[in-house]
């Protein structure tokens, strides 16, 4: 057999990257993966069934290859407004110019672009905004027809096909998941992929009707990027198994100055409850046509993981930009060279949530101390639904987290989670067994030296989810 190389990551903060056009090949998914992505994510507003379809063969592949758990985010659209595509993928829209919005699904030209909302095109009055592009570009109404929408360009640039569209002066009578959604969930849920991404979610309930259709055969990331998310983000918290803090159309919706604000209260809100949440879009943005990003862009990632979020996420910069592979690894240096810093394990310190009232945070918090305290390389845990994990990593040890688990799902979920390295490994049925097979584990993928502690938590009886209530020190030999 070919010896395999063996993928350690030196980091705590996980790396999503969103694949597309810069990024369809197994070559280049290699490398991002070796460049440090732990998630790759499937942007169902773009690309066919087929094309998803086959970047999902290929993640499985390399998962196999490396003998890794590698976690597949499915982006489903929500309802985004979009426009069409145009004859040659972009305009240039100048500003001042007149260009209309209607149902014509033909492709657009510097004049017009389809619009396929029909509802949108009825809602928005004369003198009503719609940003475009992530507010790059703004249009204003000036005429109403049944069908099309005539606008002025107030601030004009290059669009290009699918390009999203917000419109903060109207209110959208549009249900959370639409028709196309339920399509590529089937079709994401068929292909077993670990988390589906909601967007637009406004409501708790829309992401217990999801709930209810995913059943627990993914984790649900619920997307914030609405301002009516965030009136109700404790209970989208409580429904939700993981977040995203999604800056780019939450920074459309909001004023600028208020996203930082909302990015703290999220992050801090999904810590509290010891549920994954990505901080995400424009994290190096120029990226996308440069080789380094900017100073500016190098700080907002550092920020991101002094605020403790367990991932943080690249879009264009990997989709469709010149660069994906140096935005993985710069992305990759930036969250280890702040994890090497002192004042950031304070920071991590000083934002750590106390406990719930369940002995299971008793467990994951003694754990945390007890490592600290021994100096134990390592914790490690036995977990079947992922929840042990999720509680000994909403602690933030320093120790990074080896969490065994007989299901394959689950350590793919894991991959997103601030510090669990995630193996699949048979299950355990005594605490005897579970120490000896935690400490040949440890050993074996590299995490404790001989002489070295490690501290084992895991619930007994075994196989019973939310159970965590043993803990025992041992040594390697
Ligand atoms: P999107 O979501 O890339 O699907 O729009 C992320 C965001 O809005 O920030
Ligand atoms: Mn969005």
């Amino acid at each position: 057999m070919p010896t395999r190389e063996k993928v350690r990551r030196r980091r705590r903060t996980k790396i999503v990257a969103t694949l597309g056009p810069a990024t369809s090949t197994s070559a280049v998914l290699t490398r991002l993966f070796l460049g440090g992505a732990d998630v790759f994510r499937l942007n169902f507003s773009h690309g066919t069934h087929e094309d998803h379809a086959a970047r999902i063969a290929m993640i499985r592949e390399l998962e196999h290859r490396f003998d890794r758990p590698i976690g597949i985010l499915a982006d489903v659209q929500g309802p985004k407004l979009r426009v069409g595509s145009f004859g040659g993928g972009r305009v240039q829209l100048q500003t001042g110019q007149r260009f209309r919005l209607d149902l014509n699904p033909t492709p657009g030209d510097t004049n017009r672009v389809n619009l396929p909302h029909p509802e949108i095109i009825q809602a928005a009055d004369v003198g009503a905004t719609l940003l475009l592009d992530d507010g790059k570009l703004r249009l204003r109404v000036v005429r109403k027809r049944g069908d099309a929408l005539e606008t002025e360009v107030a601030v004009g640039g290059l669009l290009s096909d699918h390009k999203g569209v917000n419109v903060p002066d109207v209110v959208l009578p549009i249900p959370a998941l639409t028709a196309k959604d339920h399509d590529d969930l089937a079709f994401a849920l068929e292909h077993g992929v670990d988390f589906i991404g909601l967007s637009f979610v406004q409501r708790p309930e829309d992401v217990a009707e999801a709930k209810a259709i995913i059943d627990g055969r993914a984790w649900i990331i619920a997307k914030m990027e609405k301002p009516q998310a965030l009136e109700n983000l404790d209970e989208i918290v409580r429904l939700t198994d993981a977040l995203m803090v999604a800056r780019g159309d939450l920074g459309v919706e909001l004023p600028p100055e208020e996203v930082p604000l909302a990015q703290k209260r999220i992050v801090r809100a999904a810590r509290q409850a010891g549920k994954p949440v990505v901080v995400a879009t424009q994290m190096l943005e120029s990226m996308i046509s440069a080789p380094a990003p900017t100073r500016a862009e190098a700080s907002d990632v550092a920020t991101a993981v002094f605020d403790g979020a367990d991932a943080v996420m690249l879009s264009g910069e990997t989709a469709v930009g010149q660069y994906p592979y140096e935005a993985v690894n710069m992305m990759d240096r930036i969250v280890a060279r702040v994890e090497q810093d002192q004042g950031w394990r304070a920071m991590i310190e000083a934002s750590r949530p106390a406990p719930e009232h369940s002995v299971a945070d008793a467990i994951a918090a003694a754990a945390r101390q007890i490592a600290h305290t021994v100096g134990a390389q390592m914790i490690c845990t036995f977990t079947a639904s992922g929840s042990t994990a999720l509680r000994a990593a909403r602690e933030r040890p320093e120790a990074p987290i080896l969490s065994l688990t007989p299901s394959d799902a689950t350590a793919r979920r894991l991959a997103l989670v601030w510090g669990v390295h995630a193996v699949v490994s048979a299950e355990t049925h005594t605490m005897t067994e579970t120490v000896a097979r935690a400490l040949r584990q440890a050993s074996h993928e590299g995490f404790a030296a001989k002489g070295s502690e490690i501290v084992v938590i895991a619930g007994i009886p075994f196989g019973q989810p939310g159970t965590t209530n043993a803990l025992q020190v041992a040594r390697v030999k």
